[in-house]
């Protein structure tokens, strides 16, 4: 498998990941967190695990169960870290605590390396076993509601180490913190290279006319990835170019509120045929993929982002892309290089028309966003990235670490 990788993923990546592999092969490694569909995380396990596991490292992938309630306050928890004036109370956060114990009791968390991803089975540290606990941040904490971050800080801190994706996002938790931006799979169904009648036979099934630009954001229902915001940019510029707009997301098992939004969106977008709003089933990956192909331009006008991978997704099919100055989206996208940041839904509308109008430029910016994402945001580069901390984390007080 990691042979396959030759030719599309920096051969260095590849000469320190079978390294990494052989220093730390026979090892078990865990993952846990909340969701199997839907998400990044999920979407990144996915290809992590297999690969892991080829490498000779005993990795298993394990997700917490909880009732509705649990998933409502975690949902709270995951929209106060990324700033939104929630209010969590000692009840809820009691419960938050008993259903991760009860996971505990459930779950068999003995491993030489635990990765506990994000706020919501972060409480299993207060049963951790021997070996290394890394908490693992996928979310946008640049500015988050202080008495939430803080009470999670208290099971965060127990960790050995905790590892965010931008610099940004790093706090004085008195653990050792590591940067690990995400990644993509170049070679998983949802960014393989699709033959024209692959790619065809999805736009007519979901009836996308391709005969006009297609603009595109591919996300869950979610506030913090203000699709209202993308169909109002929309608006304005089908005043001056004839367009369509795709939004296409589909529900997350951990994400209570994806409802409530899509509704949102749809009565915003009563009465114009062009916007297309699309619920896809979980791991419609060939879709999303062909989806992004036939795309003029990809959004990801989010408001807050822990990364944003779908912006990685666009940049690695070479097509130009508009995100939010926020959060890990400015990591991919370098301001008039490999793409453009925005800050409002005028700036995404003049964007957008820009590189409708100049389809060079586009075009231009689509092939360095993908060697952009080749040099830095491919999963061979995060995994061994995950591995480099874990190694340095068994070899601690080395200043050398001999591979
Ligand atoms: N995704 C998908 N189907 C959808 C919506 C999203 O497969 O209908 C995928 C998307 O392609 C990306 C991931 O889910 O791989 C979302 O990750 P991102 O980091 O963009 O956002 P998150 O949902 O983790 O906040």
């Amino acid at each position: 498998m990691i042979n396959q990788y030759s030719g599309v993923s920096p051969k260095g990546d590849l000469v320190l990941l079978q390294k990494l592999g052989e220093k730390l092969k026979k090892k078990s490694f865990l993952h846990v967190n909340s969701t199997r569909a839907g998400g990044g995380v999920a979407e990144i396990l996915q290809r992590m695990v297999p690969m892991l596991v080829e490498l000779g490292i005993k990795t298993r992938w394990e997700v917490i169960e909880g009732d509705d309630r649990f998933f409502d306050i975690t949902k709270k928890i995951h929209n106060a870290i990324q700033g939104n004036p929630e209010k969590i109370t000692k009840e809820m956060w009691d419960h938050h605590y008993e259903i991760n114990k009860k996971n505990a009791e459930r779950l068999d968390l003995e491993a030489n390396a635990v990765l506990i991803h994000d706020p919501q089975p972060s409480p299993l540290v207060k049963f951790r076993k021997k070996g290394k606990w890394i908490w693992r941040c996928h979310i946008d904490v640049s500015n988050p509601v202080k008495e939430v971050c803080d009470y999670l800080m208290r099971y965060c801190s127990k960790y050995n180490a905790a590892v965010f994706s931008v610099a940004r996002f790093t706090r004085a938790m008195g653990i050792d913190e590591f940067i690990i931006p995400p990644s993509i799979d170049p070679l998983s169904e949802k960014n393989r290279e699709l033959s024209a009648e692959e790619i065809h036979e999805t736009a007519a099934r979901l009836k996308i006319p391709v005969d006009r630009p297609v603009i595109l954001q591919v996300s869950r229902f979610d506030r913090f990835k203000d699709p209202v915001g993308v169909i109002e940019a929309y608006k304005i510029v089908k005043k001056y170019n004839d367009c369509v707009l795709v939004l296409a997301g589909s529900p997350a098992t951990d994400d209570p509120e994806g409802e409530a939004v899509l509704n949102e969106v749809k009565e915003y977008a009563a009465g114009d045929p062009d916007i297309h709003i699309l619920l896809l089933p979980p791991f419609s990956d060939k879709d999303i993929n062909a989806l992004q192909r036939i795309s003029s331009v990809v959004l990801q006008k989010s408001l807050k982002e822990g990364f944003g991978l779908t912006v990685s997704e666009g940049m690695w099919k070479g097509k130009p892309v508009i995100g939010g100055a926020v959060g890990g989206i400015p990591l991919q996208i370098v301001h008039g290089i490999t793409g453009f940041l925005v800050h409002s839904v005028e700036g995404a509308a003049f964007r957008i028309r820009q590189f409708l109008n100049n389809p060079d430029m586009a075009k231009r910016m689509g092939e360095r966003g993908r060697e952009y994402v080749r040099n830095n945001f491919l999963i061979t580069r995060q995994t061994r990235d995950y591995l480099s901390v874990w190694y340095s984390m068994e070899n601690k007080g080395k200043s050398v670490m001999e591979l």
